[in-house]
């Protein structure tokens, strides 16, 4: 016979002899398509999970649902940075996926320079894409998430924690995040809402394609960079933890004793 030994709905059955009896839930991935969202999504995927992979290039969010293990994935394009976009997402997906269970916000980008040289436009987009975006996308999610309760993983960065030169408006974006998360967590914690950050330090991704230099990886105590699997696993304890919210989670190789 299997048993909840839990409170709320929202939670893992165990079977008699305590091992994890698997429960497919619906993940929602933005910025799934390609680097740190896409190890999420074949993870989650690996797990059972039905999921769906979204990025502003369609092809690419449905070639990576398609690689995807089992079936019934589905990619769709969405800016994070337009709200028309995501409530557009979140009405597609819920026709035709129903109740979302997981979130996870991997959509970001960074236009990096000494602020001084700074450009307003790329200041905004990288404040509405990684700040803005998520905050969108949250809201969309809970909608569907009040009823049902639900797990949210948004994606700072460990120079949100530490600050870092020529990196000031990703920074603040990732700090900003990083309030967000709590607050979101405090606030929708009695409906059974989970949301966790997960801060990376430097990840072999597009993002950091050409930065794996000596001098950049001496830096960091582990003495590599991070593969896109390893944050994901941090993703799935965190959606799979069903006692943690409002948590950040560094996964950086020790970065963080070395700024
Ligand atoms: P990549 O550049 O490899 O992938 C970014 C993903 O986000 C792509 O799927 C991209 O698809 C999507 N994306 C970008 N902008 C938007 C948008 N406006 N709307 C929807 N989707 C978007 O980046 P990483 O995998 O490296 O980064 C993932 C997250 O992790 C980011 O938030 C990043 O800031 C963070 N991070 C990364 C670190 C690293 O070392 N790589 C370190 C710390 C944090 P498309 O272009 O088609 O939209």
């Amino acid at each position: 016979a299997v048993h909840s030994t839990w409170r709320h709905p929202f939670k893992f059955t165990f079977s008699d002899n305590n091992e994890r009896v698997m429960m497919s839930r619906l993940a929602v991935v933005f910025g799934g398509s390609r680097g740190i969202g896409r190890a999420v999504s074949q993870l989650l995927a690996q797990r059972g999970h039905r999921v769906v992979v979204l990025s502003r290039n369609k092809e690419t969010a449905q070639v990576t649902a398609a690689s995807l293990p089992g079936e019934k994935h589905l990619g769709l394009s969405c800016d994070v940075s337009k709200e028309e976009d995501v409530q557009r997402a979140f009405e597609t997906i819920s026709k035709t996926c129903g109740t979302v269970g997981y979130l996870v916000n991997a959509a970001g980008i960074n236009r990096d320079a000494l602020l001084l040289r700074s450009k307003s436009e790329d200041m905004l987009s990288v404040l509405h894409t990684n700040l803005l975006g998520s905050m969108l996308t949250c809201r969309g999610a809970l909608r569907s998430m009040l009823s049902h309760g639900g797990a949210i993983v948004n994606i700072g960065s460990v120079v949100g924690v530490k600050g870092n030169s020529g990196q000031c408006v990703y920074s603040a974006s990732k700090a900003g995040l990083e309030g967000f998360t709590r607050s979101l967590a405090k606030e929708v914690a009695t409906r059974n809402i989970r949301v966790n950050l997960v801060a990376p330090g430097l990840i072999r991704t597009d993002m950091t394609a050409g930065l794996e230099k000596e001098d950049a990886v001496r830096r960091i105590p582990l003495g590599c960079f991070g593969e896109p699997a390893e944050v994901a696993h941090a993703v799935l304890f965190l959606l799979e933890s069903p006692y943690i919210t409002g948590q950040l989670l560094l996964v950086d190789g020790g970065l963080q004793l070395a700024l």
